[in-house]
């Protein structure tokens, strides 16, 4: 075994990628998990037939099991064995591989954004979007971040990809608001933004290149990118709100929830996760969960956004607890830019009331 013993409960992922799913619905076979791969160290490890290829094709003699640990209810974690330590060293080089070949894709240009709409569920009106990197693949398609964004934020290519999202999120409001339409973007920061004490600088003279007000913006952080050095992400939220950039949690709920850190972080919204939103029903744990999340947080003084709402009974039930804004395939999956335009005018079309309606093409 990899330095841990058969049946060890290992990872706290696991219970995000347990809902996801492929653009076309089926379910996603993949599981994430931070396992202990040596007894020194933590390594983030996919367990994926698209990872444990070795490069002549071979597949790596990984035997797995994975399976979920409850705790009321809850994925809280994963049971995950290998068979044999030769994994480790195949892994490693392949592992390398797929930095090398990640750092040449965000160099060149094999990065997409697609955009997903919020919607403030009082009124119907499409009040942000949020931006999600993709990886256009010259041979497997279009990969999805949770493919990718592990291996950048463990190899440091997430310097990158980030600066990359960023410029284009910036890039694109600025083309919008040409066209009339004003909608902040919300870009997701990894853990090396928070740790970088010249971040805030930096992000504050992209703007003004494109002469975007630092409102525009909305930077999603979690909990776990936060607690990994929170003094100084601290220091680098606080000084990105007082240059006039809005915070939000996204996931709230999973990983290492803390209310101190919910009550002290300068954010503005809170972002339930998804894993409670996506099969609300009115009398399931996850409602009462629900209800309360968004009371605490309007006792804060601060607003939800429901992630996650693929139903009209979900979506009925977030309007009778306040929550303020949803996301979600019930309104629309991410999209590229270009299809935005049209989607907004369909939508706003329907008799929904909004501020888009003199969008201009
Ligand atoms: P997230 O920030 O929580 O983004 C929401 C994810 O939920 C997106 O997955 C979105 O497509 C998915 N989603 C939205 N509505 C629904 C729904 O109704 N049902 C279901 N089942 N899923 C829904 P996506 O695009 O695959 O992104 C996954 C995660 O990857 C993101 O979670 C975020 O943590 C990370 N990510 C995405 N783009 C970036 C990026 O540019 N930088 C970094 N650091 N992370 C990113
Ligand atoms: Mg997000
Ligand atoms: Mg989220």
């Amino acid at each position: 075994m990899l330095g841990y013993q058969p049946n060890e409960v290992i990872g706290h992922e696991m219970h995000q990628l347990l809902h996801h799913h492929h653009a076309d619905g089926s379910p996603y076979p993949a599981a994430s998990c931070k396992v202990k791969l040596a007894s020194v160290s933590a390594q983030e490890c996919r367990v994926d037939d698209e990872v444990f290829w070795r490069k002549d094709g071979t597949r790596l003699p990984v035997e797995y099991s994975a399976a979920p640990l409850l705790v009321d209810g809850v994925v809280m974690g994963a049971v995950v064995s290998f068979a044999d330590i030769t994994t480790r060293r195949a892994f490693d080089s392949d592992a390398e591989r797929q930095a090398a070949e990640l750092r040449a894709a965000v160099a060149g240009g094999e990065l997409v954004v697609h955009y997903q709409p919020k919607v403030e569920l009082a009124s119907g009106a499409v009040v942000g979007l949020e931006a999600l990197v993709r990886w256009q693949h010259p041979q497997r398609g279009l990969v999805f971040p949770d493919g990718f964004i592990p291996l950048a934020e463990r190899t440091g290519v997430i310097a990158d990809l980030t600066a990359f999202v960023l410029e284009e999120a910036v890039a694109q409001h600025a083309r919008w608001l040409s066209t009339g339409l004003d909608l902040p973007v919300a870009v997701n920061l990894s853990v090396d933004s928070l740790t970088d004490p010249g971040f805030p600088d930096r992000l504050e003279g992209l703007c003004r290149r494109y002469g975007v007000a630092p409102c525009a913006l909305e930077l999603e952080v979690t909990e776990s990118g936060v607690m990994a050095e929170p003094t100084l992400a601290i220091v680098v939220l606080t000084a990105l709100v007082a240059k006039g950039f809005a915070l939000a949690i996204d996931d709230f709920g999973t990983g290492f929830s803390s209310l101190a850190y919910l009550r002290d972080l300068p954010v503005s919204w809170v972002k339930v996760d998804k894993s409670f939103v996506m099969d609300l029903a009115h009398n399931d744990p996850n409602a009462h969960i629900v209800r309360g999340i968004v009371a605490l947080v309007h006792g804060l003084g601060k607003r939800v956004v429901a992630e996650g709402v693929e139903t009209a009974e979900g979506l009925a039930f977030l309007l009778g607890v306040g929550c303020d804004v949803g996301q979600g395939y019930h309104w629309s999956r991410p999209m590229p830019a270009s299809d935005l335009t049209s989607w907004l005018q369909e939508y706003h079309g329907h008799g929904i009331p909004g501020q888009l309606l003199t969008v201009t093409p």
